[in-house]
């Protein structure tokens, strides 16, 4: 049913002979109250529901293993052509947020990504992306006030149908699940030409900026498919982007001992960072089996952070909330799929 327009819904009611506002009824009620079967739309009658069931299941997306820890649930996901994807729902006390993917394995190639050395098999449907959401609402009966793009996939390399379920998201129900814009947040490795587009785009998202080394030879080794994207321009679409949007940007910095953890690479990243407003996200490297990287001692990621402090570049240290839980991108799924 998530698949089908507004319009597509009230077609197929009326071709069963219900009136256009059950239709309507349908989608409030899916929107407003999150749910994880037709069972539980409790304004619609028995016999309308075990024919939607039938012939309009309510979601395409099968659950097929969880994990759960104190502070994250993460969920993978059986797609309707067997494809496999993850998200992972997270409670801290001030908020929840849901952490959605957006592609089926990535094509960027990460160094220390689980996605990225899994490869790319292709872009998620708009509908499949709001199902996420959707269903670990309905499943865990707890809302997610937040959203975040991070999970498998680069977002801006699935432009269209990521939008679309930003709109949908954002809109206010029966069109959608109303979501503040400012509370959703696409994070990229740097997509030039995407950064650019969401700089036109009427909405308020966040936008994160996955930067990870302040040179390009680091950098390199690191995403090698971001080489097509040098620093200089990835800085100058996202200023951009901070000037047209008004937003904050926020650069995140996975941590890797011995590679982009030293003082003179923090001392070069306030160079990138000072010119324009934007916060920093340093995130210690989360262990990936057959990933030779190693996280930072705590004394190492605290004068990292220090340092961009002494610059008054607003700094926090994120901690990966499901690390006991396979959490990271793309490790579940890398899992079940027995591709470790
Ligand atoms: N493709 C997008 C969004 C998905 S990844 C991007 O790269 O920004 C979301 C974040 O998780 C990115 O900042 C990424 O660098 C980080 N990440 C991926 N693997 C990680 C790992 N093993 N440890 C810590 N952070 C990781
Ligand atoms: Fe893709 Fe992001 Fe993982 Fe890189 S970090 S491989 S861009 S999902």
């Amino acid at each position: 049913m998530t698949a089908m327009s507004a319009e597509e819904l009230a077609a197929l009611f009326k071709s069963w002979g219900e009136p256009a506002f059950r239709a309507t009824q349908l989608r409030d009620f899916v929107f407003r109250q999150g749910v994880a079967s037709y069972e539980q739309v409790t304004n619609l009658s028995k016999e309308l529901r075990q024919r939607l069931s039938r012939e309009a299941p309510l979601y395409e997306l099968a659950p097929v293993e969880t994990s759960a820890g104190d502070e994250a649930t993460k969920w993978l996901w059986r797609a309707g052509d067997g494809a496999l994807i993850e998200s992972v729902q997270i409670r801290a006390p001030e908020r929840v947020t849901s952490c959605l993917s957006s592609q089926v394995g990535c094509a960027m190639g990460c160094a220390f990504c689980a996605t990225g050395s899994s490869g790319f098999e292709r872009n998620l449907q708009a509908h499949e992306i709001v199902e996420q959401y959707l269903q670990m609402w309905g499943r865990s009966t707890t809302r997610s006030s937040h959203v975040v793009f991070m999970g498998m996939g680069e977002p801006l390399l699935n432009y269209d149908a990521v939008l679309a379920a930003v709109r949908t998201l954002n809109s206010p129900p029966p069109q959608g699940a109303g979501i503040a814009a400012r509370r959703i947040t696409l994070s990229t490795i740097g997509i030039v030409p995407g950064i650019l587009r969401l700089a036109t785009e009427k909405l308020q998202v966040e936008l994160a900026v996955s930067l990870h080394a302040p040179d390009e030879e680091t950098r390199g080794q690191l995403i090698p498919a971001a080489k097509r994207y040098p620093i200089r321009d990835i800085m100058a679409a996202v200023e951009e982007f901070s000037r047209r949007a008004r937003r904050l940007v926020t650069y995140e910095y996975v941590l890797l001992a011995g590679v982009n953890d030293s003082p003179e690479q923090a001392g070069e990243l306030i160079g990138l960072l000072q010119t324009h407003p934007c916060k920093a996200n340093l995130i210690p490297f989360n262990p990936v089996a057959g990933c030779a990287y190693q996280r930072p001692a705590l004394k190492d990621q605290e004068r990292f952070k220090a340092i961009l402090e002494k610059a008054h570049i607003p700094t926090t240290i994120r901690y990966s909330k499901g690390g006991s839980i396979d959490a990271a991108c793309g490790q579940l799924r890398r899992r079940v799929a027995g591709t470790t």
